[in-house]
């Protein structure tokens, strides 16, 4: 049985004090680790040691958004894995889309940071998925393949205890459309089916995929039940305790066979 995970991405949103607030609240919420679902919350580099003192001692975790690939040293404006462990991150978000289309990161510089951070117990939330013009013209199964394979190169299956994958269709995210149920399960099934061939049927059968892509309180117990589909990565929803908190209460009541 694969535990959901519902992890709030809070993008570059919140001061340190509303990040606090938000934060306690999740906590409040979740005082204690959910046998079903695993909570994080992950703010911006600036809030993190606000956010990780407001959940200490309760069941969410504390994730960041981004990392450097690279050793402590002269990287200005470089946040290191280890500065992460060092405030309390147990998770960083990699390969989110705004990062690859904005930002220029490729496949091989998420893999650098990938192998980053699975080097030191720092879990990843790894995002793949297609743009709406590569969906429209057939290609989602063979963007999901290349990133996949570009992310994850030389990542080998012992690294699989801290990598959950994230499908975030681009056009589904922050948009307000949301992938159907059977575009969600076609695609998560496809990665399964790729961790399977790539790896082996175990690491598919145990790692999680997340759906991200306007996961909304009215949306996600229909998403969540799909047979592969293990929980969910929110962006805008996560910054409001109304929307966030009633995703984690549908995650914790589906049950799974
Ligand atoms: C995200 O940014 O990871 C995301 C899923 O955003 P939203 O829920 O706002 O679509």
């Amino acid at each position: 049985m694969r535990r959901f995970f519902v992890a709030g991405n809070w993008k570059m949103n919140t001061l340190s004090r509303s990040a606090a607030e938000l934060a306690g609240a999740v906590a409040r919420a979740v005082p204690a680790a959910l046998p079903t679902v695993q909570v994080a919350v992950c703010p911006p580099f600036p809030s993190l040691t606000a956010v990780a003192s407001a959940v200490a001692g309760s069941g969410a975790e504390l994730g960041a958004q981004n990392a450097s690939p690279e050793k402590p040293g002269a990287f200005t404006g470089e946040v290191a894995v280890e500065m992460l462990l060092d405030v309390g991150c147990r998770w960083v978000i990699l390969g989110h889309s705004e990062r690859r289309l904005i930002l220029g990161e490729t496949d091989d510089s998420i893999c650098r940071k990938v192998r980053a951070a699975v080097s030191q117990q720092l879990g990843v939330i790894l995002c793949v998925g297609e743009t709406l013009s590569q969906r429209q013209s057939g290609q989602t199964e063979a963007v999901l393949d290349g990133q996949m394979q570009g992310s994850l190169a030389e990542v080998d299956e012992r690294a699989f205890a801290r990598i959950v994958i994230a499908y975030e269709p681009v056009w589904a995210i922050g948009t307000g459309v949301t992938a159907t149920t059977e575009q969600a399960e076609s695609a998560h099934s496809h990665l399964r089916n790729w961790l399977a061939a790539r790896y082996n049927p175990r690491i598919a059968a145990e790692t999680r995929i997340l759906y991200g892509g306007s996961v909304k309180p009215q949306n996600a117990r229909s998403l969540l039940e799909q047979p592969d589909v293990d929980g969910a990565l929110v962006g805008g929803a996560s910054l409001k305790t109304d929307d966030f908190l009633p995703i984690i209460r549908a995650a914790e009541n589906i049950h799974k066979g």
